[in-house]
């Protein structure tokens, strides 16, 4: 079957018993059993079943399984945002000792997670040019626990080549971890590119239109004792498993997920090509531009669309400003892949904590402006950032 029929009609774990169309929304905590026995047999893992909401519930269990099903992953766990997915899987991966490899682009909250919450635990932090194979070859050493990238850096754009970095991991025999948030995973296997655990936040496009926080971990199964640590220890001694609402609504937005998606790739593309003949916009930047560094790289790797994220720069910061506060109908609003049109200026905002220093290693400058496309008509959003820029 095709991705967009699994969506839709794969059967729920278990068959309702009203026979509910749309998956069925359970908030209750426990579950009761039949005796004594089969409360034990399921306690312990020899049967499989619901017993306590902190680490199964059948709303969620049916996101996960459909997660499965698109995915081919061996596993998959839900988590109740992208940061709790991918600290959980940093936490199954690392020990105080070990080190993690990986970028200074990166989300700045998983950023500030490897280098500060994890520092603190002992884990190290070996921030590399991950688009320099070199670098990332001689920065893996004994100690490394995995390399940990995002598949397009936020709000860099930068694409790294995954299948040249597993080969580096598979040497070292450490898994490859990708955040795939900026593109949806049903749009290409990052498994066959040679990931074996692939993290992102469901809040973005699964939710779509912004309705829920959520995060998930497919894990492709090559690395056996990660399951076994997320879902036997993490999950019920960190308790940030999803909640059951989220799913609900996250299950809904995977069925029309294929559809959305389309469209506001489709847009984002329009847009970046429009964005260029505006006077005022110094440089648009768009790995589905076919001018962009990256284009190339991520046509290989994701297919066809390039995501729904473009950046703009400007003049100067005060250009940006001006800029955001003349927006009449893209909003003022941080998060990725809403049904509307957002705009951000990130060095003020999501990195507006960082030193200049810290901003400049990071690439991230006071002149862009990131726009995260949505559903509307794409005419009507270019007509906008044109009356913003005073045309
Ligand atoms: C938003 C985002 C996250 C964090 O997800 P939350 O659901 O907000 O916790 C992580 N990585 C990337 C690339 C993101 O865009």
């Amino acid at each position: 079957m095709n991705k967009q029929t699994i969506a839709i009609d794969t059967p729920f774990v278990r068959p309702d018993v009203y026979g509910s169309l749309s998956v069925p929304l359970y908030t209750n905590v426990s579950f009761e059993f039949a005796d004594a026995a089969q409360m034990a047999d399921v306690f312990t893992g020899r049967k499989k079943g619901p017993d306590y909401a902190r680490v199964e519930n059948p709303t969620v269990n049916n996101l996960e399984h459909r997660v499965q099903r698109l995915s081919g992953a061996a596993h998959v766990s839900a988590f109740n945002s992208g940061m709790a997915a991918i600290s959980n899987t940093l936490l199954a991966v690392s020990a105080q000792g070990k080190n993690i490899v990986t970028s200074r682009h990166l989300f700045g909250n998983t950023l500030s997670l490897i280098t500060t919450t994890l520092r603190n635990f002992g884990v190290g932090a070996k921030l590399c040019d991950l688009t320099d194979l070199d670098e990332v070859e001689s920065a893996v050493d004994d100690d490394s626990c995995c390399i940990y990238l995002e598949i397009v850096t936020n709000p860099q754009l930068e694409v790294a080549d995954l299948q040249a970095l597993s080969a580096i991991a598979r040497k070292r025999n450490i898994p490859l971890i990708a955040d795939s948030t900026v593109i949806p995973f049903t749009e290409t296997s990052l498994h066959e590119l040679g990931v074996d655990i692939e993290v992102f936040s469901s809040t973005k496009y699964l939710s779509g239109g912004g309705t829920s926080l959520g995060g998930l971990v497919l894990d492709y199964g090559t690395f056996p004792d990660f399951n076994q640590r997320i879902k036997g220890d993490l999950l019920f001694n960190i308790g940030a498993y999803m909640n059951p609402y989220s799913a609900y609504q996250q299950t809904l937005g995977l069925e029309t997920l294929n559809v959305r998606y389309q469209r506001q790739a489709s847009n984002a593309l329009h847009i970046a090509r429009g964005l260029r003949g505006i006077k005022g916009i110094e440089r648009v930047t768009y790995i589905g531009l076919e001018d962009n560094p990256f284009y190339e790289l991520a046509r290989r790797q994701f297919g066809p669309t390039s995501g729904a994220m473009v950046t703009i720069d400007l003049a100067s910061k005060e250009a940006c400003f001006k800029f955001i506060n003349s927006l009449n109908l893209v909003h003022r609003a941080t998060n990725l892949f809403d049904n509307r049109t957002l705009a951000i200026h990130p060095a003020s905002t999501i990195f507006g904590n960082f030193t200049e220093q810290q901003l400049a290693d990071m690439d991230v400058h006071d002149t862009t402006i990131r726009l995260s496309v949505g559903l509307e008509d794409p005419e009507d959003i270019l007509a906008d950032i044109r009356q913003a820029l005073g045309q």
